[in-house]
């Protein structure tokens, strides 16, 4: 056995492998070896060979923002003409719309508006789950928090309180991007550090608000980088055991102000999806991107160790905006998971399976539960 194929044969049997070790694998392992180790994590964690997706919507209250990330073509400046913020109204009408259609989640996600304090998002919570108990909120990230707690002149804990108290279920992993400093810096020159990302979440985590972890490949990192930023998030989970999925997802390149970057490679990132998969031997759930990377792309991620698809997203604003026009429906959805040779099952936010359809017969058949973009965003791919 060669050293990878015994680092290989560590990693799959669920030894954990460090930063070094990870990044040999990422860039030396035969692509093939790779995916089956990943695969094998993946087979032992889920041996009834079921992939999850959830049925969910994700609301923006507002694409006014502060921060000004450069990677970012869904935010406006203050005062800038084409700058929005929903109703609360119009907000639960589209909850309403979400639950309709049998979601079970909703991520309500927005710039950081510079009147948004804790006042607001507590209002925000409060209301939808006077209206819609069912629906889960599952939302924001650190950077809202923060900026929120920025707002209000409160520590974090004392918003993370207030909001879990008004209605805020759990974290969206919303923010991550790239963790480590240098490639951080580079595309989001104000927005919190990735140290201090975390430090929100480890906050959120010890209060008892669980969350997912993201990251976003494909701005000009390095592969060091990348498993950097994976080593930060094992860390903290590590302590806390908070994060219930990592989801890594690719950078869309337009309309935002970061000229001149390549998307990650559809190899790249399938063999960081089996990365991650062997290095994660402290998150129960990988989740892929269809919606970044493409269906087919998504499809043989099921090869290399993820075991959740992810979202049909009723709605989506920010990575639309973007470039991303991958669109799916829920019946297109669950045959992509059949045809790659699993059972799907609807899941809820904790990862329950609350619909196993065990045979093509058991299937949903409602064509009405399909992807949109917004309105922000359909011009911006309509004009081309
Ligand atoms: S990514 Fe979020 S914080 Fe950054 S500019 Fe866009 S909306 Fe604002």
């Amino acid at each position: 056995m060669t050293a990878i194929e015994e680092l290989l044969q560590h990693a799959a049997d669920g030894g954990r492998i460090d930063a070094e070790e990870a990044l040999l694998l990422y860039t030396d392992a035969p692509f093939h070896a790779l995916g089956e180790a990943g695969d094998a994590v993946r087979r032992r964690r889920y041996p009834d060979g079921i992939v999850t997706y959830i049925i969910d919507r994700n609301i923006n209250y507002t694409n006014v923002c502060v921060t000004a990330c450069k990677f970012c073509a869904f935010y406006r400046a203050p005062k800038h003409a084409e700058g929005w913020s929903h109703s609360m109204e119009e907000i639960l009408r589209r909850c309403g719309e979400a639950v309709e259609l049998g979601a079970t989640q909703v991520m309500l996600q927005g710039g950081h508006h510079p009147d948004y304090g804790v006042g607001y998002y507590e209002e925000l919570f409060s209301s939808v789950k006077a209206a819609y108990p069912q629906l889960v909120i599952h939302s924001i990230g650190p950077s809202e928090i923060l900026h929120m707690a920025r707002v209000s002149g409160v520590d974090i804990e004392e918003a993370l309180r207030r909001i879990h108290a008004a209605g805020l279920d759990s974290i969206a992993g919303a923010g991550a991007e790239m963790l480590p400093d240098r490639p951080r810096t580079a595309i989001a020159p104000l927005k919190e550090s990735g140290r201090r990302w975390l430090d929100v979440m480890e906050a959120a985590h010890r209060l008892g608000i669980e969350s997912t972890a993201t990251m976003m490949m494909g701005t000009g990192e390095t592969n060091a980088e990348r498993i950097e930023h994976i080593r930060m998030i094992r860390d903290v989970q590590d302590r806390t055991g908070g994060f219930r999925s990592f989801i890594p997802w690719t950078y869309q390149p337009e309309n935002n102000h970061l000229k001149g970057r390549t998307q990650c490679t559809s190899l790249e990132y399938l063999r960081f999806v089996a990365v991650a998969r062997l290095f994660f031997d402290n998150v129960n759930h990988l989740q892929s991107s269809w919606l970044t990377t493409g269906k087919d792309v998504g499809q043989l991620s099921l090869h290399m160790g993820v075991d959740d698809l992810g979202s049909i997203m009723l709605e989506e604003n920010v990575i639309s905006s973007a470039g991303a026009r991958h669109r799916s429906k829920l019946t297109e959805l669950v045959w992509m998971i059949r045809s790659a040779g699993r059972i799907p099952a609807q899941r809820n936010t904790v990862y329950e399976r609350i619909a196993v359809h065990w045979t093509p017969d058991d299937d949903p058949t409602d064509e009405r539960v399909v992807s949109h973009f917004s309105s922000i965003a359909l011009p911006l791919i309509e004009a081309r």
